[in-house]
């Protein structure tokens, strides 16, 4: 079937060689899906170690592609020239598109955009992962806030297709159309969304997560919930989901919403989510969360 391109698309120009700030979870990811769909990426950290991990994980995923005979070991080699890593902008000029990928700290990311931006080209795209910082106010330091968006991937970047395109007040539409072209290049689904605190996804996970922290300071047990959300047809249950998620991760994010929305998201009192997170039980990466983990 062939897909019509939308009118973002349409105005897009060309996105051939990318860069992304950034070599963690989601940069390595980023990184990986970018260099499997044939489109050339920088991947920049301040870290050694940071670097070896994000290109460790892209050779992983590769290697399960090799492992499933989708890839011989010739094209997975091939494939991962696509990945350059960096420490330095050096080649940064003759970047058409940059994913800011780097912490999730509004000072840490105004400081790399604002870096970032004295060393690319004029017509350059500018886009950040962020999950929970407003668009409009990372535009505010930059001097082209017209070619800035927001680019939110979800993790894991491979697996999960949908990618939020975050239009800010200033954001050009020749912006959100390389934009839009470089997410479905790289194989994802992009939906066009205005900046407000969750954008759309976590505006409608967040009420779901605090339906079922509520269940579960009623006395509901977390196992049972998940197991009928699975029979209810969701591939995982909501206890699982914020242990992939992270339950610090989750925390902040709710905070944020809450700020934004005080009417709908506020909550008195401590949630269960909190109470996991004040314990120290943050969910997979560090073990230990609603479940357990090896
Ligand atoms: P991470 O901590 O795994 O990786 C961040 C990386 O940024 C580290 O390798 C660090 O060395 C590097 N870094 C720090 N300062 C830098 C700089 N000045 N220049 C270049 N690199 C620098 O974080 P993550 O989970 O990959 O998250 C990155 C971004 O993606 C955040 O904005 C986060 O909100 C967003 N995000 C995360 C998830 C998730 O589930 N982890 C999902 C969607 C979006």
């Amino acid at each position: 079937v062939k897909k019509k391109a939308s009118k973002y698309e349409k105005q897009a120009q060309p996105v051939k060689q990318t860069a992304v700030l950034g070599a963690g979870i989601m940069g390595g990811g980023i990184a990986y899906q970018s260099a499997s769909k044939g489109t050339p990426i920088l991947m920049k950290d301040i870290k050694d170690d940071a670097i070896e991990l994000g290109l460790k994980e892209a050779r992983k995923l590769f290697a399960k592609q090799v492992e499933r005979k989708k890839l011989t070991t010739e094209q997975m080699a091939e494939k991962l020239t696509n990945i350059r890593p960096t420490l330095s902008y050096g080649d940064f000029g003759n970047v058409d598109l940059v994913v800011e990928a780097v912490v999730e700290n509004p000072k840490v990311k105004d400081a790399v955009l604002t870096e970032v931006e004295g060393m690319v080209g004029e017509n350059t795209i500018l886009t950040s992962n962020t999950s929970t910082i407003s668009i409009n106010r990372l535009a505010q330091n930059l001097k082209r806030p017209e070619n800035f968006c927001g680019m939110h991937f979800f993790n894991p970047v491979h697996r999960m297709p949908l990618v939020e395109v975050i239009r800010g007040e200033k954001t050009s539409d020749a912006a959100v159309a390389a934009t839009v072209a470089y997410a479905r290049a790289m194989g994802k689904t992009p939906i066009v969304v205005n900046d407000c605190p969750g954008f759309l996804v976590n505006r409608v996970l967040f009420p779901y997560f605090g339906g079922f922290s509520f269940l579960v300071e009623q006395g509901a047990d977390f196992q049972h919930v998940d197991k009928v959300m699975e029979k209810f047809g969701w591939p995982m249950g909501p206890a699982y989901l914020l242990d992939v998620v992270g339950l610090d991760t989750a925390v902040h994010a709710n905070e944020v919403m809450a700020e934004g929305f005080p009417d709908r998201m506020a909550r008195d009192g401590k949630t269960a989510i909190q109470v996991m997170y004040d314990n120290d039980r943050l969910g997979q990466k560090n073990d230990k969360g609603f479940y357990a983990y090896e």
